[in-house]
């Protein structure tokens, strides 16, 4: 794709915009009030916003591979603490999705060098091998998901800010493009 192409999008969007509503990028500068805080993989295949037909303004969205919540992580930890306390988000999704490539790298061991310490987070999210038990990728993302759910619950940031706000727990389906909820608030 060339970069007049971009342009061209952006113009079109603009343009689209406009036409139903001359005022929007007028009323969105004033800032923003995001319902949701949305944490998701870096896949180009499950941009949150494009999936749920979401406008500008409704998810503040913090994005890794692997959709990892991670207390230790400065950059997501900001982000959590941000959606909490300065946006008062009402919902927080955690979106898993199917065939991820970083669960998949993580479960298979993959040992590349500038990968090693981001992969080794997501498999101490993901059952040990068991050779009686084979579960699928797509088993193995779900399960990466719920344990990133139980990683937000204790996160030091949600339970001192977050203990009234919903988390809820997606899995996307990149074969049909389905939302699949698969937890509800507690
Ligand atoms: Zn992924």
């Amino acid at each position: 794709m060339e970069l007049f192409e971009l342009t061209k999008n952006n113009e079109d969007f603009i343009r689209k915009i406009k036409e139903t509503d001359p005022d929007y990028f007028e009323k969105l500068k004033k800032g923003q009030t995001p319902e949701f805080f949305v944490i998701a993989c870096s896949d180009s295949r499950v941009s949150p916003s494009v999936i749920t037909q979401l406008p500008l303004g409704a998810m503040f969205i913090h994005r890794n591979i692997g959709n990892q919540v991670d207390a230790n992580d400065e950059s997501f930890t900001a982000s959590l603490y941000y959606a909490l306390v300065h946006l008062k988000v009402k919902k927080i999704v955690i979106k898993g999705h199917t065939d991820c490539g970083g669960v998949k790298a993580a479960w298979n061991g993959l040992e590349e060098i500038e990968l090693v310490g981001w992969l080794e987070k997501i498999r101490v999210n993901l059952p040990v091998h068991d050779q009686n038990c084979p579960l699928t990728l797509d088993e193995l993302a779900k399960e990466n998901l719920l344990n990133q759910i139980i990683n937000l619950k204790s996160h030091p940031v949600y339970k001192k800010y977050g203990q009234n706000i919903d988390i809820l727990g997606a899995l996307f389906h990149v074969e049909s493009g389905e939302l699949e909820w698969v937890t509800t608030p507690d």
